[in-house]
């Protein structure tokens, strides 16, 4: 069995928020594929008895690996660049998602949240990853995503049109079926969409109702693409679990999200990656729809963080993107951070937020015995700065190192 002892490290999780400070000149010991000890180097080392490989991290930071709470792998906006996408044979579009897997993984991302996947090619990915055939995160995944007919996101095979109480009831089920291990339904229009604007309103009480409970009865947790404040308090009223975007939030839903303990995933990225845009060739009319709501959906943001809402990292973008000087993902929590949250709170927001929201805190979230060994080094300070994610350069997924930059082994 693998026994590892990672030493030269400083071990930092989000349990610092509830007083548990940083581990200096700590070792971690990973037996299989989890977790056996974590502590000073010298009873860590004690503990591993002499049958184990030594990885010297060298005064690194090390993390729990990040969690991107809003992925889309086979992600396909109006434009060229989508349309290249969505012409992808099935055979085509699932290396083309395997691709994206491994990239995410690279940087750091050790666990997505994909929130409408096409074709349930996302089904096969997470069992080509969890049986060893293809190498990425820890997928958690709502299959199609399901959407009045006509409604956001229509157009493509990773949404599911349903219409009336009884056509959402089985729009659930048969993502259950399929194997989702969450639902996510369009409540709103979006950026994305030609004939709608993001505060139109597109599900009805009676779907909204049957989307909720019916995916509660199977234990299935609901996210909603939501802009506008109406839509998004009624969704809340009957028990939505997370809410992506928030383009449009106001002191009263807000206060609402807090009390109920409904997340909010921002994806502040959605509204300020022009660059992003251009490289896909997405057209104008989107462009200015998206970055004129930038500035609202920013205000939104502040006053979520303001009310108490639980905040988690998501940036719609592909996670692995190369985009001003890193990946999407920790540019998406670099703006979270800036824009009010801190480090600290970003640490929470990108690990152990995202993990009890998915209800794997006992696997995963923490630098703690039992949990999987998926870890991350950077040699910055991430309670310092954010921007430390920048600086990955060693990645391990359940007891594997898939990136050693030192050992020049940066990529698979
Ligand atoms: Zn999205």
């Amino acid at each position: 069995m693998n026994s590892t002892v990672l030493t030269g490290c400083t071990v930092v999780d989000a349990r610092v928020l509830d007083g548990v400070a940083p581990l200096r000149d700590a070792a971690v010991w990973v037996r299989g594929d989890r977790i056996a000890a974590v502590g000073p180097a010298r009873d860590v080392l004690a503990e591993a008895g002499r049958d184990h490989r030594r990885v010297d991290l060298a005064g690194a930071f090390l993390t729990p690996g990040l969690a991107n709470m809003h992925t889309h792998l086979s992600l396909s906006l109006p434009g060229q660049g989508g349309d290249t996408v969505k012409g992808l044979s099935p055979h085509d579009l699932a290396f083309y998602m395997a691709d994206g897997a491994r990239r995410t993984l690279l940087c750091g991302v050790t666990t997505v949240r994909c929130v409408a996947e096409k074709d349930h090619a996302d089904f096969a990915l997470r069992r080509a990853i969890a049986s060893g055939r293809t190498t990425g995160p820890r997928v958690f995944t709502a299959g199609r995503a399901l959407v009045s007919t006509g409604g956001h996101g229509h157009e493509g095979t990773d949404t599911l049109e349903c219409d009336g109480a009884d056509g959402f009831r089985q729009g659930v089920r048969s993502q259950v079926k399929a194997g989702a291990d969450l639902i996510k339904v369009m409540i709103s229009g979006g950026i994305a969409g030609e004939h709608e604007d993001i505060d139109t309103r597109q599900l009805f009480t009676d779907e909204l109702t049957a989307v909720i409970e019916t995916a509660h009865a199977w234990g299935r947790k609901v996210t909603a693409h939501a802009g506008p404040a109406p839509v998004i308090a009624e969704a809340v009223g009957l028990g939505l679990d997370c809410v992506e975007h928030g383009y449009q939030l106001t002191a009263e839903v807000v206060a609402a999200m807090a009390a109920r303990g409904t997340a909010l995933v921002p994806t502040l990225l959605v509204t300020r990656c022009k660059a992003f845009f251009d490289e896909l060739g997405v057209p104008e009319w989107m462009q200015r729809r998206s970055l004129g709501a930038g500035p609202r959906h920013l205000e939104s943001y502040a006053l979520a963080l303001e009310a108490g809402v639980e905040v988690l990292l998501g940036s719609d973008m592909p996670p692995f993107w190369d985009f001003e000087g890193t990946n999407a993902t920790v540019r998406e929590l670099e703006h979270m951070a800036d824009a009010g949250l801190g480090p600290a709170r970003a640490l929470y927001a990108g690990t152990l937020g995202p993990i009890r929201w998915l209800g794997a805190e006992a696997d995963l979230g923490t630098v703690e015995p039992g949990k999987y060994a998926d870890l991350i080094a950077m040699d910055a300070d991430p309670l310092e700065s954010a921007s430390a994610f920048r600086g990955v350069r060693w990645v391990m997924s359940g007891g594997r190192v898939v990136r050693d930059d030192r050992n020049g082994r940066a990529a698979l």
